[in-house]
């Protein structure tokens, strides 16, 4: 009973936020964050290609100001974001597919689609069981008769333990599968050996493209959002970009930020190898009992360890703000993830 209500005010908690942005300001008076990547910035087109390495200009003020970006990354596979959530889709013959079903985001896929084809959406593919990702899939069902919805056996078993009230998938990838056809594409499914960001996530290759999608592990043009995406932890996140790295592919679908390449790999590998040498040094420099301020008046031995933790965050953020400061979000997700990277380098030694 109390878990049921539990859930249920969460529910209402998330649906009343709606993932949205406060109205912006004028598109004139923002500044965009410099690129991580010396990244080559076109204007954003619906019909002329990306070469590999390029990137959408003034994707923020885009973001903002917008109903949605819509770009064209190779012959069939298009590049979507609204409101800072992004995906791609495929265009058939016959069909499209999409990958994912982002919340709160249906009509404005549906226009996008619309946009550059009168093909239907014929399939949706869920990358992983996170509602910000999957929860318009009623609305695109709704929309769509008869449209295939695709997940691996792991999305699967996870919306089932869960009891997800999401519609479930159609089609299941089965377990020793190693991907999809659509059409003519085949569509790899590169199961990830770490759950440092979901307990069902995989890498989505569309082969033949040039293209992967794989949301929430690297936001191409930014530094690692805050707590790296939602992780439970810093343990095995590192495996994620090795894996990812590891695949073939030319323009990266990150569920959020810009569109990636090879580049946003290196910057990540670097700004990783930074964060854990910052954090290395608090740990030995921020005594423990930092950030406690009257121990005298204490009846509990818990403000140690989150007051010593936040020091942490603070000193490894001071430390590689004249970096990276400048960057995307960066004070808004450096101390958090230090405190994730200080937890894990202070549990495994
Ligand atoms: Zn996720």
């Amino acid at each position: 009973m109390s878990r049921i209500l539990t859930m249920t005010s969460a529910f209402a908690l998330v649906a009343s936020l709606g993932l949205a942005l406060a109205a912006p300001a004028a598109a004139q008076d923002i500044s965009e964050a410099p690129s991580t990547v010396g990244a080559t910035y076109v204007a954003e087109s619906a019909t002329e290609a990306l070469a590999p390495g390029e990137k959408i200009e003034k994707l923020f003020t885009k973001n903002v100001t917008q109903d949605y970006v819509l770009q064209r990354l190779t012959d069939r596979v298009y590049f979507f974001q609204r409101q800072f959530y992004g995906t791609i889709f495929y265009v058939g013959d016959e069909g499209v597919l999409v990958f994912d079903a982002l919340e709160g985001r249906s009509a404005a896929v549906e226009a996008a689609i619309d946009a550059v084809t009168d093909l239907p959406i014929t399939a949706i593919l869920y990358s992983h069981d996170h509602a910000d990702h999957i929860a318009g899939a009623a609305e695109l069902i709704e929309a769509n008769p008869g449209v295939r919805v695709i997940a691996t056996q792991a999305t699967v078993d996870l919306m089932d333990r869960l009891g997800s009230k999401l519609p479930r998938p159609t089609e299941v990838i089965a377990a020793d599968a190693d991907g999809f056809a659509f059409e003519d594409l085949t569509v790899r499914v590169a199961a990830f050996g770490s759950d440092a960001h979901a307990h069902d996530h995989a890498a989505y290759v569309l082969e033949g493209t040039g293209v992967v999608h794989v949301p929430d592990v690297i936001n191409p043009d930014q530094p690692p959002f805050w707590s790296f995406a939602g992780a439970e932890g810093y343990l095995g996140y590192r495996d994620l970009i090795d894996q990812i790295d590891a695949l073939e592919w030319d323009y990266l679908s990150g569920g959020h930020g810009n569109v990636g390449s090879r580049d946003d790999v290196a910057f990540y590998r670097q700004y990783l190898d930074d964060l854990e040498a910052a954090v290395g040094e608090a740990l030995g420099n921020v005594p423990w009992g930092a950030g406690v301020e009257d121990p005298a008046s204490l009846n509990a031995h818990t403000a140690y360890l989150s007051g010593w933790i936040a020091e942490i965050g603070k000193y490894a953020t001071d430390k590689l703000r004249p970096e990276y400061g400048e960057y995307y979000g960066f004070e808004y997700s450096a101390p958090k993830n230090a405190e994730l990277v200080g937890m894990y380098l202070f549990s495994y030694r």
